[in-house]
């Protein structure tokens, strides 16, 4: 059995043409809510059951706010919204708080809610969409997953935002049938300071965490680069000359 990757956005900002995370599984489990509703028609959003939060940073669920707002009242039952409930009480905190934004697990009236919040299981396994997902915590500032995604015989893994970090990598190292690792990479190597300091990756920093994952035949799928940067980075992700390296661009279609 196949699993279908749609990558809505793989950028770490927003700039023209450069739009922020978001992935879209076998059409019906987005993780990350960078960029949805400027790239899928509607009958497409209606379609997402649910969405997989890696954070609450505003480049991976800005989008969640739009969408939110774009179905209320159009679906029987609301878009579940899983994630670490760290992840969960900082979103409705702060941004679904009648304040900058309707909560919109809670709203009166006909349309009801359009979202459920949904925290994962702490003991790092359970079910979602009909996936089995592991996670294991990230290296960033605030509260942030990483995701092992199963179905059938394939397996891909999500490394969220990170800087260099364990538990993922062993996740990933011992899932026989792990396909791909989609990592990130945002800063070049000259910004290595910008890079630790605010929980994130250059390329030299990614080679050492994939000497980690010790999968050599995987295929890695770069993401998170800083549009700003973009050059001195490809090229350096190009440097390392690993076979099945492959930087993102958004609008890629894979089947793992
Ligand atoms: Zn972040
Ligand atoms: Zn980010």
């Amino acid at each position: 059995m196949w699993m279908k990757v749609d990558v809505l956005g793989s950028y770490g900002a927003r700039l023209p043409g450069f739009s922020t995370a978001s992935f879209m599984i076998d059409d019906r489990l987005l993780i990350d809510a960078g960029t949805v509703t400027w790239t899928l028609p509607l009958e497409q959003q209606l379609a997402i059951d649910d969405i997989l939060l890696t954070h609450a940073h505003l480049d991976h669920m800005v989008d969640l706010a739009f969408l939110a707002d774009n179905v209320f009242g159009l679906r029987k039952e609301p878009i579940r919204v899983w994630a670490p409930g760290a992840v969960l009480s900082s979103l409705h905190e702060h941004l679904f708080n009648n304040k900058v934004w309707p909560d919109f697990s809670n709203l009166p009236g006909n349309g009801g809610a359009s979202l459920a919040f949904c925290p994962l299981d702490e003991s790092g396994a359970c079910d979602v969409a009909g996936f089995q997902l592991e996670w294991a915590r990230t290296n960033h500032p605030v509260c942030c997953a990483g995701y092992l995604l199963r179905s059938g015989t394939s397996a891909v893994l999500f490394s969220g935002d990170t800087g260099t970090t364990e538990d993922l990598w062993n996740l990933g190292r011992r899932c026989r049938d792990l396909k791909a690792a989609f990592v990130e990479a945002s800063f070049p190597n000259s910004r290595h300071e910008m890079a630790t300091a605010s929980g994130h990756l250059t390329p030299a920093l990614l080679a050492g965490e994939l000497k980690k994952l010790n999968r050599d035949e995987l295929t890695i799928l770069v993401y998170h680069m800083k549009p700003q940067f973009l050059d001195e980075i490809l090229a350096e992700l190009a440097e390392l000359d690993r076979e099945g390296l492959q930087a993102l661009k958004g609008g890629e279609s894979f089947r793992f």
